[in-house]
């Protein structure tokens, strides 16, 4: 396991689900469209589009969700099963392995029922070739028998509709892609929809909460409802042993600082990869590889993970030469700015 897999795990910033999570997560997941804070747009395209089914008795057209991890995509999806009044079934792409899993999966569901699949972007190609004809005709091509006398029947699914889930819209190959009738991207939050977030839950959760305390969560949330709901709990733990139990402005930041959180909400790994682009780089381009070498973390993980949240508060830029610090970021880490900035970016660094 390489360094920056474990420092990933242990972060609590990390968007990813992690154990810490799973306690709590069913009674804070929001189950109706009305609880569901942010995100206004996809949401209220959504709710026309279920609407619309519902008034024909149809299932729902598939359905693409794609944004960075935490941000709410297996959530909504539940909502839409619940809104739409049918079962939901819950997959990822790895995990099925064989053409045959996913027709068990697809012959088990009832009429307008969603099958939901998690980073649809790493299903293998020969599962994802059973999906085309499902998703377009609602049936399944089997082979039967072996070499000559093999020959191959169609079986009628029920009309269902696929949720598929990703990062990484990017990686899907485009007939897949195409096969999706309604695409929508899930945003980062902002400061007071997280705000929203975190009192929501602390209510739920029965936890004591200033409005400037959960503020001071939201401003360090990373914009990602899992990491901010991930704070509360912890924070909990500091309000009782350090406080009376109230999570308050004060001792929001008092905690987040222990846990090297910063008042932007980077921690250790954010920092590092800024500082690496500055002082080696001098600030950048420097190539997504190069910089997954330099700080030992995996490109993915840069690209889907650290990124965009560095790229929403204006410390980073993507330039088809390589990633750049902006003037922002040096300011923040304290740094001086190169008298020649970049000519690839120098707007940002010194418009900014
Ligand atoms: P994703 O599937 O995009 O990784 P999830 O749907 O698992 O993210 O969401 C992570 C957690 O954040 C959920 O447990 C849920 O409690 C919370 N959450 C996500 N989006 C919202 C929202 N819009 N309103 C309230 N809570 C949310």
């Amino acid at each position: 396991m390489l360094s920056g897999e474990r420092d990933f795990e242990n972060r609590i910033v990390a968007p990813e689900m992690e154990e810490m999570d799973r306690e709590n997560d069913l009674s804070l997941r929001p189950k109706t469209l009305d609880e569901y804070i942010g995100q206004t747009k996809a949401k209220e395209n959504m709710a026309v589009y279920i609407e619309a089914a519902k008034r024909r008795g149809e299932a729902l057209d598939h359905v693409l969700l794609y944004g960075p991890p935490g941000l709410g995509k297996t959530t909504l999806s539940e909502i839409i099963a619940n809104e739409m009044g049918v079962s939901f079934r819950i997959t990822s792409g790895p995990a099925i392995e064989r053409p045959g899993d996913l027709a068990a999966l697809l012959t088990n569901l009832n009429e307008n029922d969603i099958l939901f699949i998690d980073e649809i972007h790493r299903m293998n190609r020969s599962v994802e070739e059973v999906l085309y004809p499902a998703m377009e005709d609602y049936a399944l091509d089997i082979i039967v028998g072996k070499g000559p006398s093999a020959r191959s029947i169609r079986v009628d699914l029920p009309h269902f509709t696929l949720i598929g889930a990703t990062t990484r819209a990017g990686q899907l190959s485009a007939p897949l892609r195409d096969r999706f009738g309604v695409v929508e991207r899930l945003e980062l939050y902002t400061p007071s929809e997280l705000c929203r977030i975190i009192e929501r839950s602390a209510g739920i959760l029965s936890i004591e909460v200033e409005h400037e305390g959960a503020m001071e969560l939201a401003r360090r949330s990373r914009g990602t409802p899992r990491i901010a709901n991930r704070f509360l709990k912890r924070i909990r733990d500091f309000a009782q042993v350090i406080g009376d139990g109230v999570v308050t402005k004060e001792i929001a930041a008092e905690a987040l600082s222990r846990l090297e959180v910063d008042e932007l909400g980077l921690d250790a790994i954010d920092r590092r990869i800024l500082t690496m682009m500055i002082k080696n780089y001098n600030g950048g381009p420097v190539g997504l590889e190069t910089l997954a070498a330099a700080t030992g973390e995996e490109a993915v993980t840069i690209e889907d993970v650290y990124e965009p949240y560095l790229m929403q508060i204006g410390f980073l830029t993507r330039t088809p030469r390589g990633r750049c610090a902006t003037a922002l970021a040096y300011e923040h880490l304290g740094m001086a700015m190169p008298q020649q900035p970049c000519g690839e970016c120098e707007q940002m660094r010194i418009g900014e």
